[in-house]
């Protein structure tokens, strides 16, 4: 895999101040395939300073040029995203397919959008006697996580910019080369020098020095939540703007009206998808105790269909926390219907698709987050019980409803406390606002909401 042994600092690769670099290793078959510069406080510091000399220009770009250098980008990543697929493969480990259509499929579609909102954008209005206009906040630190690599990228950099910012990105230390394929593809884009910047590092070290920073006006993060919340604890100490996108834990409620196997099936494929590592994903599933042991059949036969069909968790300290989950379940009572704490494998970081039934809604695996695929199946009496469990964590990422008819879906989802919820199966959407209710976090991505978090509001009187 072609790696960069720079930083992509004001418009070009520049050498690492300090000479460690970090391993690039394919999840399945444990091979090194790469070395990218592990990046310093001093990295971190060139690269803020080349965002900040380059904020004014690029903040007084007219948002219809700023649109046509995205929507240039979003040509660039279509041009290149067999080479996108694969690298998102060899470092995360998915499968080539879902890589090509999620992986590098998503990021295309959201790259798209914010070309068409930073030219459409109401960047100002009238009030009464006022003129308010939507300014940049200013240099982005924008921190992502390897989960799905260039999306979370995208999801910051692409509105950031739609809104004139510019950005310093750490990205995760498991999939860097991703990030360095982004860089080339802003220095194709004709994106001016310093408008977007790139560190690679470790988190406790390049991604704090950026956290910390002083002239960062705006900290996107997305990652666990106990980084998360140092990280807000940073911000709020210096009165700066801060996103959190976090964990979750998100229930699927079936209601007994639903056609059970659809609801079931297509609960089962969110959860096994790119290997359980979705923050967003359903890993409880409620089921009404009248349809319970039929749902934990079709459960248990679509998840053996998965068998080793889904790919590795991304390296082996996660594998050994979701298989430490798995053992936890199996401790606290829990019915191991599917799967298990073995590895399927000898090499790569495997672990086998799992579903857990009778699972009561204090139990560790129903409450905290496991990001591997394991699903559990709880039961619930009614719907004030149904209600209850699926509101009673800590987080409220995502979720979803299925019912006999959408206004008995909608009417459940309503009072779901938790930021996006599919009635149906509903369609991922670019457009539609995703972030957390309680502690899955503060701020949301993607559409016009997602610009927004870049803006600062100044209002002119007459
Ligand atoms: P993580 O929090 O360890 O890392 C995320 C990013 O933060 C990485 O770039 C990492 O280098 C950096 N980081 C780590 N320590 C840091 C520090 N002290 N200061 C600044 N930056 C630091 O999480 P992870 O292991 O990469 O991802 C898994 C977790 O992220 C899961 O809990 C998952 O739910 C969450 N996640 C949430 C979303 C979402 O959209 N809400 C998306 C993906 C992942």
């Amino acid at each position: 895999m072609k790696a960069h042994d720079g930083m992509y600092i004001d418009g070009a690769w520049r050498p690492a101040a300090g000479t460690d670099t970090i391993e690039v290793v394919n999840p399945v078959d444990e091979q090194v395939i790469g070395r990218v510069p592990a990046g310093t406080a001093a990295d971190v510091d060139a690269a803020v300073r080349a965002a900040r000399a380059a904020f004014p220009a690029w903040a007084a770009t007219p948002p219809a040029d700023r649109a046509a250098r995205l929507a240039a980008l979003r040509d660039i990543l279509v041009a290149r995203k067999d080479e996108i697929a694969e690298t998102v493969t060899a470092e995360l480990g998915s499968p080539l397919p879902f890589s090509q259509a999620v992986h590098a499929g998503v990021p295309i579609a959201v790259a798209g959008s914010y070309a068409e909102l930073a030219a459409t954008y109401a960047f100002e209005e009238k009030v009464g006697n006022s003129t308010v206009y939507q300014e940049p906040v200013g240099v982005v630190g924008a921190i992502t996580p390897w989960n799905y690599p260039l999306h979370q990228i995208v999801a910051k950099v692409a509105p950031a910019l739609a809104a004139g910012c510019t950005v310093v990105l750490k990205p995760a230390e498991d999939t860097p080369l991703t990030a360095q394929l982004f860089a080339e593809t802003v220095a194709e884009a004709g994106i001016p020098a310093g408008v977007f910047n790139l560190v690679t590092g470790l988190g406790p070290v390049a991604g704090q020095a950026l956290a910390e920073h002083p002239d960062v006006d705006l900290v996107s993060f997305t990652g666990s939540t106990a980084v998360g919340k140092r990280i807000g604890a940073t911000a709020g100490a210096a009165v700066k703007r801060v996103a959190l996108e976090l964990g979750g834990k998100s229930a699927n409620v079936i209601l007994p009206s639903a056609d059970l196997a659809k609801a079931v099936g297509v609960g089962v494929a969110n959860v096994m998808s790119n290997s359980g590592q979705t923050c967003s994903a359903w890993t409880r599933m409620l089921v009404h105790t009248a349809q319970y042991d039929e749902a934990v059949e079709l459960a248990a036969a679509a998840a053996e269909k998965y068998g080793d069909r889904i790919g590795p968790v991304v390296n082996a300290k996660q594998q050994s926390r979701v298989r430490s989950y798995i053992d936890k379940g199996v401790t606290e009572g829990a019915r191991l219907v599917v799967g298990g704490p073995e590895s399927p494998r000898e090499q790569g970081y495997f672990v086998s698709p799992t579903v857990f039934a009778d699972v009561t809604p204090e139990m560790t695996i129903a409450q905290e987050e496991i990001f591997g695929p394991v699903l559990s199946i709880i039961r619930y009496e009614d719907e004030a019980d149904a209600l209850r469990i699926a509101n009673g964590t800590v987080y409220g990422l995502a979720g979803a409803v299925w019912a006999g008819d959408e206004t008995e879906a909608v009417a459940f989802a309503r009072r779901l406390d938790t930021g996006q919820v599919d009635i149906n199966g509903g369609r991922f959407n670019p457009l539609a606002p995703f972030g957390g209710y309680k502690q899955s976090g503060v701020g949301r991505e993607l559409g016009a909401h997602g610009l927004s978090e870049y803006l600062q509001t100044k209002s002119l009187q007459f």
